[in-house]
């Protein structure tokens, strides 16, 4: 395609857009990486029947570059994650644990990044000190950005300190700390001593929260502050989770990954792991990852499909019935296309006519099996050598899919 012809307009015909406010079978058109409120005169529409497109999720808690870590096996579950670290000391020394931690930094926060990238996580909450690479071009998602964080309250040695960066945060802007990680008394006390140092306000968002209990969450919905709840590192670490109820109902919860040294494969395998053992839905599942998630990190411009709202999207088949489920249940592999900034970046191959319209170069690969397009831009190889599931293809990828992907101008 000559390179003038390059446009990011293009406008999504016969899918059904699942936002905040329900459905719409609208055409959605997309423009310069935003959602548009109307199409571009000479936008390239693409039939997508019997598709569902969702607003790119928000992973409200990863430590991007220890996803390619082996994990600690031994021991759990831990009292608190204090006792966790502590194990986790020894679990240094392993040569294959030192192995993996002698992989470049950059490439491991792009890994971090790719790992939620393919399972349609967009924007991610890093809870780390910033690194250079995070600010490259092509990094693989989004970020939370302008906001404080600390680490934990009992590991004042790593991060920034408490209530030093809880100052230096504005108000407005979220501040962020792992919190009551663990089952023990040290963990039920942490909400107090939060609170005692003056650090317990409306844009305080707790990572974990499992030690808290029924007066601690009341006082959380109280203050207008917000948890992160990441229920299979919980269920790793700790031996069991929160309940999730009264934060939901009250909109004061997110969902997060953590790493995969305790966590979930990624956003999507943490949604089925919790879909059917949880009192919530899939469209609450979905709303955690969408509405919720911008609303607590302050991201106004995300989780949900309106004008205005940047063109980050999931799109998967209509799988019938209730549309969260037809996301939420699923596999990174089931996805349709994840687009990010208007883009396609990883999609089946019959959206090859996509990548090409928008100037992206896709190679071909295999995720968990099956042929996928990703842009060249994220296929580093040693990122793409750390994710299980994840390996270049040879050669062009055949359409796995019945009905192609059909672009036609309008
Ligand atoms: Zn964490």
């Amino acid at each position: 395609m000559h390179r003038s012809q390059v446009t990011t307009d293009v406008e999504l015909h016969g899918a059904a857009a699942i936002t905040a406010t329900g459905v719409s079978r609208a055409p959605l058109p997309v423009r310069a990486a935003r959602i548009g409120d109307a199409p571009a005169a000479r936008a390239r529409r693409f039939e997508l029947r019997d598709h569902l497109v969702f607003p790119g999720l928000i992973n409200a808690h990863d430590h991007l570059h220890l996803n390619a870590v082996p994990p600690l096996r031994a021991g759990a579950p831990f009292p608190d994650s204090y006792a966790w670290i502590e194990a986790f000391q020894a679990h240094f020394e392993r040569p294959e644990v030192a192995a993996a931690l002698r992989v470049p930094k950059a490439t491991r926060l792009r890994h971090g990044g790719l790992k939620n990238l393919l399972a349609g996580a967009t924007c991610v909450a890093h809870h780390d000190p910033w690194h250079p690479a995070l600010d490259d071009a092509d990094f693989p998602v989004a970020l939370l950005r302008d906001f404080g964080w600390s680490y934990a309250l009992g590991w004042p040695q790593y991060g920034p300190p408490v209530r030093e960066s809880f100052a230096a945060t504005p108000p407005d802007r979220p501040w962020l700390i792992h919190l009551a990680e663990g089952t023990d008394e040290a963990a039920q006390a942490e909400l107090a001593q939060l609170d005692r140092l003056g650090c317990l306000q409306p844009n305080s968002v707790l990572i974990h929260g499992v030690g808290m209990r029924e007066a601690d969450v009341g006082r959380v919905i109280a203050v207008g502050a917000a948890v992160v709840w990441c229920p299979r590192s919980n269920l790793t670490l700790l031996g069991r989770t929160l309940d999730p109820r009264r934060l939901h109902a009250a909109g004061r919860l997110a969902l997060g990954t953590d790493s995969r040294l305790s966590g979930a494969r990624d956003l999507l395998d943490e949604l089925r792991g919790v879909v059917d053992r949880h009192p919530l839905d899939p469209r609450q599942l979905l709303g955690l990852v969408t509405t919720a998630a911008a609303r607590i990190l302050r991201l106004p411009s995300r989780g949900r499909l309106a004008p205005g709202a940047r063109a980050d999207l999931v799109i998967v088949e209509d799988r019938g019935g209730d549309e969260a489920r037809s996301l939420v249940g699923i596999d990174r592999s089931r996805i349709r296309a994840v687009v990010r900034d208007g883009m396609p970046r990883i999609a089946d191959p019959d959206f090859a006519e996509w990548f090409e319209l928008a100037g992206v170069e896709a190679v071909p690969v295999l995720l968990d099996g099956r042929p996928k397009l990703l842009d060249k831009a994220l296929a580093d190889p040693a990122a793409i050598a750390l994710e299980p599931g994840l390996e270049r293809a040879e050669g062009s990828t055949k359409p796995a899919h019945e009905v192609a992907l059909r672009g036609e101008c309008c």
